[in-house]
């Protein structure tokens, strides 16, 4: 199974202490309206799924005629990935699954508005953002919810389980945080909002077992097996990962090779690991920071 992924642009009404694209946030929309018709134009050929990436994508003007054509392109499958907060208005729900999108990842960071609001530094986006989801699910949408894992709301986890397992979503996945460039030359941030696996356990596979228990699919992304208690292991995102191509920056890249090139790693011990071959390791970043002695080998 393969996906095309492209992203539009950085722009965000969000401005996530966690973010991944860091300072590219700053830089206008990498790619103009005609720019995306190509590239979903001359892809449609190879890929039956496209998912639109950001940034946030929905604030951009031309993303119905975007998604319009992406469905006249011939694709089956048009996500979005999104912080979900235009979804609070039906409306706009309604327009973008008339225009042709057919699955939806809104981004969902705690159960309060203390917590959310806090890692998005945008007051109001926990109400906006769930009702969006309560929006989505009410038209009968595919809602796929990431929500990242930092120092912050690790605790939150069981409780933000249980809000989306109430909801009903299709699924949730708790992502660990990438450290990103601009992060790590914080060190006050680092401290504040990088986690570390052994103390965040506990509450991911309790937020893993809500789902279990509520019959909703519960994911753990960028979590190694030896992160997780054995019970937990088939709920590794990456081992259901379509093979997903990046389109960014003028040029498509391969996703899982960029990962076994050097965004994530494994230890000189995981070689001993029963499951080296099939685990990726951490984003590399956490063990520059702070080692390997965590990654245990599972023999
Ligand atoms: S010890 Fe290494 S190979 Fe084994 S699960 Fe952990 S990170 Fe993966």
């Amino acid at each position: 199974m393969k996906k095309l992924d492209i992203k539009l642009g950085y722009t965000c009404n969000n401005l996530c202490k966690f973010c991944i694209q860091g300072n590219k946030r700053d830089l206008k929309d990498s790619q103009t309206t005609s720019e995306v018709k190509k590239t979903l134009l001359e892809n449609s050929f190879n890929f039956k799924e496209v998912v639109f990436t950001g940034g946030e994508v929905t604030i951009r003007n031309d993303i119905f005629e975007l998604v319009k054509f992406a469905k006249e392109c011939g694709y089956k499958t048009i996500r979005i990935q999104t912080n979900g907060r235009i979804f609070s208005y039906f409306d706009f729900c309604q327009k973008i699954i008339d225009a042709g999108a057919n699955e939806f990842m809104p981004s969902i960071h705690g159960s309060t508005p203390e917590i959310h609001d806090g890692l998005t530094r945008a007051v109001g986006s926990f109400e906006q953002t769930l009702q969006g989801i309560l929006n989505l699910k009410k038209l009968q949408q595919g809602v796929f919810i990431n929500t990242v894992v930092t120092r912050i709301n690790y605790k939150d986890m069981p409780n933000i389980a249980k809000m989306l397992s109430d909801i009903k979503v299709n699924s949730y996945q708790f992502a660990f945080m990438h450290i990103n460039s601009s992060i790590q030359k914080d060190i006050k941030l680092v401290e504040e909002i990088v986690p570390r696996y052994k103390e965040i356990k506990p509450f991911v596979e309790e937020g893993l077992q809500i789902g279990i228990d509520a019959n909703v699919k519960s994911k753990a992304e960028a979590f190694p097996f030896c992160t997780l208690n054995e019970k937990y292991h088939a709920h590794i995102s990456e081992n259901y990962m379509p093979n997903v191509f990046i389109y960014e920056d003028k040029k498509l890249s391969n996703f899982n090779q960029m990962k076994k090139d050097g965004a994530k790693l494994k230890g000189e011990r995981c070689r001993e690991c029963k499951f080296f071959e099939r685990c990726e390791g951490p984003w590399s970043d956490y063990p520059r920071i702070f080692g390997f002695n965590e990654f245990k080998p599972i023999k």
